[in-house]
Protein backbone atom coordinates (compact mmCIF):
# COMPACT_ATOMS: atom_id res chain seq x y z
CA UNK A 1 0.00 0.00 0.00
CA UNK A 2 1.27 3.39 -0.76
CA UNK A 3 2.09 5.03 2.00
CA UNK A 4 0.28 9.04 1.77
CA UNK A 5 2.05 10.48 4.87
CA UNK A 6 5.14 12.24 2.89
CA UNK A 7 2.18 13.41 0.61
CA UNK A 8 -0.38 14.55 2.91
CA UNK A 9 2.15 16.67 4.31
CA UNK A 10 1.87 19.17 1.07
CA UNK A 11 -2.17 18.15 0.56
CA UNK A 12 -3.57 18.22 4.37
CA UNK A 13 -5.34 21.42 4.10
CA UNK A 14 -6.57 22.67 -0.06
CA UNK A 15 -8.91 25.76 0.07
CA UNK A 16 -11.13 26.61 -2.74
CA UNK A 17 -13.65 29.12 -3.34
CA UNK A 18 -16.20 29.08 -5.53
CA UNK A 19 -18.12 32.44 -6.63
CA UNK A 20 -21.90 30.95 -8.01
CA UNK A 21 -23.61 33.17 -10.58
CA UNK A 22 -25.45 36.36 -10.42
CA UNK A 23 -29.22 35.68 -10.63
CA UNK A 24 -32.40 37.49 -11.86
CA UNK A 25 -33.40 38.60 -8.62
CA UNK A 26 -30.17 40.10 -7.63
CA UNK A 27 -30.21 41.85 -11.22
CA UNK A 28 -33.64 42.70 -10.82
CA UNK A 29 -33.15 44.64 -7.31
CA UNK A 30 -29.90 46.33 -9.18
CA UNK A 31 -27.35 44.43 -7.89
CA UNK A 32 -24.44 44.88 -9.63
CA UNK A 33 -21.17 41.92 -9.95
CA UNK A 34 -18.32 42.52 -7.37
CA UNK A 35 -16.62 39.17 -7.15
CA UNK A 36 -14.49 38.04 -9.70
CA UNK A 37 -12.03 35.28 -9.99
CA UNK A 38 -9.22 36.55 -12.08
CA UNK A 39 -7.35 33.21 -12.81
CA UNK A 40 -7.39 29.54 -11.80
CA UNK A 41 -6.36 31.05 -8.27
CA UNK A 42 -7.20 34.53 -7.65
CA UNK A 43 -10.08 36.29 -6.71
CA UNK A 44 -10.77 40.15 -6.90
CA UNK A 45 -13.76 41.80 -4.85
CA UNK A 46 -14.43 45.04 -5.63
CA UNK A 47 -16.05 47.68 -3.48
CA UNK A 48 -19.58 48.35 -4.86
CA UNK A 49 -19.56 51.98 -4.10
CA UNK A 50 -16.34 52.07 -6.91
CA UNK A 51 -16.31 51.84 -10.08
CA UNK A 52 -17.24 48.28 -11.41
CA UNK A 53 -14.94 48.79 -14.59
CA UNK A 54 -12.17 49.25 -12.96
CA UNK A 55 -10.72 45.79 -11.89
CA UNK A 56 -7.08 46.35 -12.86
CA UNK A 57 -7.05 49.65 -9.97
CA UNK A 58 -8.41 46.69 -7.49
CA UNK A 59 -6.41 44.11 -8.86
CA UNK A 60 -3.12 46.38 -7.57
CA UNK A 61 -4.93 46.90 -3.91
CA UNK A 62 -4.25 44.13 -2.11
CA UNK A 63 -6.67 43.81 0.54
CA UNK A 64 -9.22 43.20 -2.49
CA UNK A 65 -6.91 40.40 -3.83
CA UNK A 66 -7.43 36.78 -2.44
CA UNK A 67 -5.53 33.95 -3.49
CA UNK A 68 -6.85 30.35 -2.85
CA UNK A 69 -5.48 27.08 -3.79
CA UNK A 70 -8.71 26.91 -6.86
CA UNK A 71 -11.21 29.42 -7.49
CA UNK A 72 -13.92 28.53 -9.73
CA UNK A 73 -17.04 30.68 -11.10
CA UNK A 74 -20.08 30.70 -12.95
CA UNK A 75 -18.22 29.29 -15.78
CA UNK A 76 -17.13 26.34 -13.47
CA UNK A 77 -19.53 23.08 -14.06
CA UNK A 78 -20.39 20.82 -10.51
CA UNK A 79 -18.30 17.97 -12.55
CA UNK A 80 -15.23 20.75 -12.70
CA UNK A 81 -15.47 21.40 -8.88
CA UNK A 82 -15.71 17.97 -8.04
CA UNK A 83 -12.79 16.90 -9.48
CA UNK A 84 -10.55 19.46 -8.54
CA UNK A 85 -11.60 19.72 -4.98
CA UNK A 86 -13.03 15.80 -4.12
CA UNK A 87 -12.21 13.49 -6.42
CA UNK A 88 -8.34 12.92 -5.65
CA UNK A 89 -9.67 11.66 -1.35
CA UNK A 90 -11.21 8.38 -2.87
CA UNK A 91 -8.49 6.54 -2.69
CA UNK A 92 -7.25 7.63 0.30
CA UNK A 93 -10.23 6.63 1.92
CA UNK A 94 -10.63 3.16 0.02
CA UNK A 95 -6.97 2.41 1.47
CA UNK A 96 -8.25 3.28 5.06
CA UNK A 97 -7.47 6.76 5.30
CA UNK A 98 -10.00 9.70 6.20
CA UNK A 99 -10.94 12.38 4.85
CA UNK A 100 -12.91 15.75 5.04
CA UNK A 101 -14.46 18.53 2.76
CA UNK A 102 -16.62 21.09 3.74
CA UNK A 103 -18.43 24.12 2.47
CA UNK A 104 -18.19 27.18 4.13
CA UNK A 105 -20.52 30.62 3.38
CA UNK A 106 -22.94 32.84 4.00
CA UNK A 107 -26.67 31.47 3.67
CA UNK A 108 -27.53 31.57 -0.12
CA UNK A 109 -23.81 31.36 -1.65
CA UNK A 110 -24.16 27.88 -2.76
CA UNK A 111 -22.99 25.87 -0.01
CA UNK A 112 -25.90 23.06 -0.65
CA UNK A 113 -25.74 23.55 -4.59
CA UNK A 114 -22.13 22.34 -4.48
CA UNK A 115 -22.88 19.34 -1.98
CA UNK A 116 -25.80 18.11 -3.03
CA UNK A 117 -26.77 19.58 -6.06
CA UNK A 118 -29.75 19.34 -8.25
CA UNK A 119 -31.48 16.21 -9.56
CA UNK A 120 -30.17 17.47 -13.19
CA UNK A 121 -27.12 18.91 -11.48
CA UNK A 122 -26.12 16.73 -8.81
CA UNK A 123 -22.95 17.90 -6.66
CA UNK A 124 -20.19 16.26 -4.65
CA UNK A 125 -22.21 13.79 -2.75
CA UNK A 126 -23.48 12.01 -5.23
CA UNK A 127 -20.23 12.47 -7.86
CA UNK A 128 -18.04 11.16 -4.95
CA UNK A 129 -20.23 8.34 -4.00
CA UNK A 130 -20.75 7.44 -7.92
CA UNK A 131 -16.27 7.02 -8.25
CA UNK A 132 -16.09 5.41 -4.88
CA UNK A 133 -17.95 2.39 -5.81
CA UNK A 134 -16.32 2.45 -8.91
CA UNK A 135 -13.19 2.26 -7.02
CA UNK A 136 -14.22 -0.51 -5.09
CA UNK A 137 -15.51 -2.34 -7.89
CA UNK A 138 -12.30 -1.87 -9.40
CA UNK A 139 -10.11 -3.03 -6.43
CA UNK A 140 -8.22 -5.52 -5.20
CA UNK A 141 -10.22 -9.10 -5.66
CA UNK A 142 -8.74 -10.44 -2.36
CA UNK A 143 -10.44 -8.06 -0.41
CA UNK A 144 -14.15 -7.73 0.94
CA UNK A 145 -15.26 -4.07 0.40
CA UNK A 146 -18.18 -2.31 2.93
CA UNK A 147 -19.56 1.23 2.32
CA UNK A 148 -21.90 2.33 4.27
CA UNK A 149 -23.33 6.15 5.23
CA UNK A 150 -25.21 8.19 7.37
CA UNK A 151 -26.69 11.51 6.80
CA UNK A 152 -27.36 13.67 10.01
CA UNK A 153 -27.52 17.22 10.84
CA UNK A 154 -25.79 19.44 13.84
CA UNK A 155 -28.25 22.05 14.96
CA UNK A 156 -27.66 23.85 18.19
CA UNK A 157 -25.04 21.40 19.45
CA UNK A 158 -27.63 18.60 19.30
CA UNK A 159 -27.14 15.68 16.52
CA UNK A 160 -30.16 14.44 14.46
CA UNK A 161 -30.59 11.72 12.09
CA UNK A 162 -31.74 13.10 8.49
CA UNK A 163 -32.41 9.39 7.83
CA UNK A 164 -34.27 8.68 10.71
CA UNK A 165 -35.23 12.11 12.25
CA UNK A 166 -37.94 10.44 14.86
CA UNK A 167 -34.91 8.95 16.84
CA UNK A 168 -34.50 12.41 18.66
CA UNK A 169 -31.57 13.27 19.67
CA UNK A 170 -28.25 11.31 19.05
CA UNK A 171 -24.88 10.89 21.59
CA UNK A 172 -21.58 11.02 20.60
CA UNK A 173 -19.27 8.33 21.93
CA UNK A 174 -16.02 6.49 21.90
CA UNK A 175 -15.77 3.37 21.46
CA UNK A 176 -12.95 0.93 22.92
CA UNK A 177 -10.99 1.83 20.29
CA UNK A 178 -11.41 5.38 20.78
CA UNK A 179 -12.91 6.06 17.50
CA UNK A 180 -16.30 8.53 17.94
CA UNK A 181 -18.70 7.25 16.87
CA UNK A 182 -22.86 8.21 16.76
CA UNK A 183 -24.95 6.13 19.03
CA UNK A 184 -28.18 4.84 17.17
CA UNK A 185 -27.74 6.55 13.61
CA UNK A 186 -29.08 5.06 10.60
CA UNK A 187 -26.23 3.94 8.86
CA UNK A 188 -27.66 2.50 5.30
CA UNK A 189 -25.44 0.08 2.62
CA UNK A 190 -26.42 0.67 -1.07
CA UNK A 191 -24.50 1.28 -4.15
CA UNK A 192 -27.63 2.61 -6.45
CA UNK A 193 -27.13 6.27 -6.95
CA UNK A 194 -30.96 7.11 -7.42
CA UNK A 195 -31.87 5.50 -4.28
CA UNK A 196 -29.20 7.54 -2.49
CA UNK A 197 -30.04 10.92 -4.03
CA UNK A 198 -33.63 10.38 -3.15
CA UNK A 199 -32.47 9.84 0.42
CA UNK A 200 -30.04 12.56 0.75
CA UNK A 201 -33.04 14.97 -0.74
CA UNK A 202 -35.19 13.61 1.54
CA UNK A 203 -33.60 14.01 4.05
CA UNK A 204 -31.92 17.15 3.31
CA UNK A 205 -35.84 18.50 3.45
CA UNK A 206 -35.74 17.40 7.21
CA UNK A 207 -32.95 19.68 7.82
CA UNK A 208 -34.09 22.43 10.53
CA UNK A 209 -34.78 25.93 8.75
CA UNK A 210 -36.92 28.43 10.35
CA UNK A 211 -37.06 31.85 9.02
CA UNK A 212 -34.76 34.80 10.28
CA UNK A 213 -34.34 38.04 9.19
CA UNK A 214 -31.25 37.63 6.93
CA UNK A 215 -32.96 35.15 5.10
CA UNK A 216 -36.33 33.10 5.39
CA UNK A 217 -34.88 29.90 4.27
CA UNK A 218 -31.59 30.71 6.76
CA UNK A 219 -30.26 27.16 7.18
CA UNK A 220 -29.14 27.16 10.81
CA UNK A 221 -27.75 23.87 10.55
CA UNK A 222 -24.43 21.93 9.80
CA UNK A 223 -25.41 18.87 7.65
CA UNK A 224 -22.79 15.79 7.65
CA UNK A 225 -22.68 13.23 4.99
CA UNK A 226 -20.67 10.40 6.72
CA UNK A 227 -19.38 7.73 4.44
CA UNK A 228 -17.69 4.60 5.83
CA UNK A 229 -15.59 2.30 3.89
CA UNK A 230 -14.26 -0.88 5.35
CA UNK A 231 -12.15 -2.87 4.09
CA UNK A 232 -11.02 -6.62 5.28
CA UNK A 233 -9.11 -9.67 3.34
CA UNK A 234 -10.57 -12.16 1.43
CA UNK A 235 -7.86 -14.72 2.55
CA UNK A 236 -8.71 -16.86 5.62
CA UNK A 237 -6.22 -17.68 7.05
CA UNK A 238 -4.32 -14.16 7.14
CA UNK A 239 -5.09 -12.32 10.21
CA UNK A 240 -8.15 -10.36 10.36
CA UNK A 241 -7.37 -6.92 9.99
CA UNK A 242 -10.20 -4.21 9.36
CA UNK A 243 -9.20 -1.52 7.51
CA UNK A 244 -11.59 1.44 7.72
CA UNK A 245 -11.64 4.81 5.76
CA UNK A 246 -13.77 7.84 6.45
CA UNK A 247 -15.17 10.51 4.58
CA UNK A 248 -17.14 13.49 6.01
CA UNK A 249 -18.79 15.35 3.47
CA UNK A 250 -20.33 18.90 5.46
CA UNK A 251 -23.06 21.53 4.17
CA UNK A 252 -21.88 23.55 6.96
CA UNK A 253 -24.82 26.30 8.67
CA UNK A 254 -24.47 29.82 7.24
CA UNK A 255 -21.95 31.81 8.83
CA UNK A 256 -23.93 35.42 8.63
CA UNK A 257 -23.52 36.77 11.78
CA UNK A 258 -26.22 37.01 14.58
CA UNK A 259 -25.69 40.82 14.44
CA UNK A 260 -26.85 40.78 11.26
CA UNK A 261 -29.92 38.36 11.36
CA UNK A 262 -31.22 40.92 14.14
CA UNK A 263 -32.01 38.36 16.18
CA UNK A 264 -32.78 38.00 19.38
CA UNK A 265 -33.43 35.27 22.49
CA UNK A 266 -33.78 31.67 20.38
CA UNK A 267 -32.42 33.01 17.64
CA UNK A 268 -29.55 34.83 19.47
CA UNK A 269 -28.54 31.29 21.13
CA UNK A 270 -28.78 29.04 17.98
CA UNK A 271 -26.20 31.93 16.42
CA UNK A 272 -23.82 31.30 19.30
CA UNK A 273 -24.15 27.62 19.40
CA UNK A 274 -23.39 27.98 15.44
CA UNK A 275 -20.63 30.24 16.08
CA UNK A 276 -19.71 28.09 18.50
CA UNK A 277 -19.06 25.09 16.05
CA UNK A 278 -17.50 27.20 12.85
CA UNK A 279 -15.37 29.06 15.71
CA UNK A 280 -13.78 25.47 16.69
CA UNK A 281 -13.86 24.27 13.21
CA UNK A 282 -12.16 27.75 12.62
CA UNK A 283 -9.44 26.93 14.99
CA UNK A 284 -8.38 23.19 13.97
CA UNK A 285 -8.17 24.52 10.54
CA UNK A 286 -5.54 27.50 11.47
CA UNK A 287 -3.84 24.76 13.32
CA UNK A 288 -3.55 23.33 10.31
CA UNK A 289 -2.24 25.70 8.30
CA UNK A 290 0.10 26.66 10.59
CA UNK A 291 3.63 26.49 8.67
CA UNK A 292 4.99 22.31 9.15
CA UNK A 293 1.42 21.80 10.44
CA UNK A 294 2.19 19.64 13.15
CA UNK A 295 -0.24 17.72 15.05
CA UNK A 296 1.93 18.52 18.21
CA UNK A 297 0.16 21.87 18.16
CA UNK A 298 -3.05 21.85 20.95
CA UNK A 299 -6.47 21.58 18.49
CA UNK A 300 -9.04 21.78 21.14
CA UNK A 301 -11.63 19.34 19.51
CA UNK A 302 -13.95 19.19 22.49
CA UNK A 303 -14.80 22.74 21.94
CA UNK A 304 -17.89 21.58 19.74
CA UNK A 305 -20.08 18.58 18.25
CA UNK A 306 -18.91 19.06 15.24
CA UNK A 307 -14.97 19.23 15.89
CA UNK A 308 -15.51 16.32 18.06
CA UNK A 309 -17.46 14.11 15.08
CA UNK A 310 -13.98 15.19 13.01
CA UNK A 311 -11.47 14.39 15.37
CA UNK A 312 -10.09 11.99 13.60
CA UNK A 313 -10.61 13.36 10.15
CA UNK A 314 -8.82 16.63 10.44
CA UNK A 315 -4.99 16.52 10.72
CA UNK A 316 -2.81 13.91 10.88
CA UNK A 317 -3.20 11.52 7.84
CA UNK A 318 -6.61 13.25 6.70
CA UNK A 319 -7.01 15.37 4.37
CA UNK A 320 -9.62 18.29 4.09
CA UNK A 321 -10.36 20.68 1.68
CA UNK A 322 -12.60 23.43 2.65
CA UNK A 323 -14.82 24.70 -0.40
CA UNK A 324 -16.04 28.35 0.46
CA UNK A 325 -18.84 30.33 -0.96
CA UNK A 326 -19.64 33.70 -2.00
CA UNK A 327 -22.12 35.23 -4.25
CA UNK A 328 -20.94 37.74 -6.91
CA UNK A 329 -23.77 40.33 -6.35
CA UNK A 330 -22.98 43.82 -4.75
CA UNK A 331 -25.70 43.23 -2.05
CA UNK A 332 -23.57 40.18 -0.51
CA UNK A 333 -20.72 42.60 -0.66
CA UNK A 334 -20.07 42.58 3.34
CA UNK A 335 -20.82 38.43 3.43
CA UNK A 336 -18.19 37.87 0.98
CA UNK A 337 -15.08 40.66 2.70
CA UNK A 338 -15.86 38.47 5.58
CA UNK A 339 -15.57 35.03 3.88
CA UNK A 340 -12.71 35.71 1.56
CA UNK A 341 -10.63 37.27 4.35
CA UNK A 342 -11.91 33.77 6.91
CA UNK A 343 -11.32 31.37 3.40
CA UNK A 344 -7.66 33.43 2.80
CA UNK A 345 -6.60 33.67 6.09
CA UNK A 346 -7.62 29.75 6.86
CA UNK A 347 -4.40 29.11 4.44
P1 LIG B 1 -26.67 27.94 0.51
O1 LIG B 1 -26.80 26.46 0.69
O2 LIG B 1 -25.27 28.42 0.66
O3 LIG B 1 -27.61 28.70 1.38
P2 LIG B 1 -27.81 27.38 -2.07
O4 LIG B 1 -26.93 26.27 -2.49
O5 LIG B 1 -29.16 27.03 -1.57
O6 LIG B 1 -27.08 28.31 -0.98
O7 LIG B 1 -27.88 28.40 -3.30
C1 LIG B 1 -28.81 29.48 -3.37
C2 LIG B 1 -29.48 29.46 -4.73
O8 LIG B 1 -28.53 29.66 -5.76
C3 LIG B 1 -30.16 28.15 -5.05
O9 LIG B 1 -31.34 28.43 -5.77
C4 LIG B 1 -29.15 27.43 -5.91
O10 LIG B 1 -29.77 26.49 -6.78
C5 LIG B 1 -28.50 28.56 -6.67
N1 LIG B 1 -27.09 28.27 -6.97
C6 LIG B 1 -26.10 28.21 -6.07
N2 LIG B 1 -24.93 27.96 -6.65
C7 LIG B 1 -25.17 27.83 -7.97
C8 LIG B 1 -24.35 27.55 -9.11
N3 LIG B 1 -23.02 27.34 -9.00
N4 LIG B 1 -24.95 27.50 -10.32
C9 LIG B 1 -26.27 27.71 -10.44
N5 LIG B 1 -27.09 27.97 -9.40
C10 LIG B 1 -26.56 28.03 -8.18
MG1 LIG C 1 -27.96 25.48 2.07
Amino acid sequence: MKDLTEESKDHQLTVALRIRPINDGEIEEGATITAHRVDDQIVVLMDPSEDPDDILRANRSREKTFMFDMAFDHSSTQEEVYVATTKNLIAGVVSGYNATVFAYGPTGAGKTYTMLGLDSEPGIYILTLNDLFKAIEAGSDNMDYNVSMSYLEIYNEMIRDLLNPASGYLDLREDSKGEIQIAGITEVSTNNAKEIMLLLTKGNKQRTQEPTAANNTSSRSHAVLQVTVKQKSRVKNITEEVRVGRLFMIDLAGTERASQTQNRGKRMKEGAHINRSLLALGNCINALSEKGGNRAQYVNYRDSKLTRLLKDSLGGNSRTVMIAHISPASTYFEESRTTLIYADRAK
